[in-house]
């Protein structure tokens, strides 16, 4: 791309007055952000005998679950598009054959090391299956490093405890999803 492309669009770097050279405003700002969490009102909870409440569970990034499909199958295509985008590389599957005729392969292991995670929510954005999400379970714990490598039955158990609360992605857009309009009949 040439520098004198007409798509380009030159950003001129923005002149500093004095008070802008020894940054007042933003350490104003700064300050006006401190004080305003000195005087706002104070939440205190008393984990784990209370529960914080989560603003919107269904955007948390907590601990993963492998989703189920209508038949109670795990609905992961072993396409490894999750594992790819994992920028920790905690990700390990281990893809065969499929025994159903909908699909060519499925997950014979899967494994997510939840230690090594940073809770980026990248698995969830690359599957193209909605088979991997994040739930807002925050306060799972394991007494050995081992203990907090989830495999795939873990991560389905997860499902299980988490899918009535937690709609999958899929089931939301299809509530959200306006209602088809009759059939107008005639049509073969
Ligand atoms: S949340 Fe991020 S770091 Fe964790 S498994 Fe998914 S992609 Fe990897
Ligand atoms: S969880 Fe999704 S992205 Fe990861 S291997 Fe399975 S189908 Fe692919």
């Amino acid at each position: 791309m040439q520098t004198n492309d007409p798509s380009i669009t030159w950003v001129e770097e923005p002149r500093l007055g004095l008070a802008g050279k020894m940054y007042l405003p933003l350490i104003v700002q700064g300050l006006t952000t401190t004080a305003r969490h000195l005087v706002s009102k104070k939440v205190t909870v008393s984990f784990p005998e209370e529960r914080p409440q989560i603003g919107n569970p269904l955007i948390y990034r907590g601990v993963h679950r492998l989703n189920k499909d209508e038949q109670g199958r795990v609905k992961c295509v072993a396409c490894f598009l999750c594992a790819t985008a994992c920028p920790a590389h905690c990700i390990d599957i281990i893809g065969i054959e499929s025994p159903w005729p909908d699909r060519e392969k499925y997950p014979e292991s899967f494994t997510i090391d939840e230690l090594r995670c940073i809770f980026c929510g990248m698995c969830e954005e690359a599957c193209p299956v909605d088979a991997i999400e994040l739930t807002s379970l925050f306060d799972l714990t394991g007494r050995s490093r081992e203990e907090m490598i989830f495999d795939k039955e873990k991560l389905l158990s997860v499902y299980d405890q988490t899918k009535d609360a937690e709609p999958t992605q899929t089931a939301q857009l299809a509530a959200e999803a306006p209602a088809l309009p009759p059939s107008s009949g005639g049509a073969s």
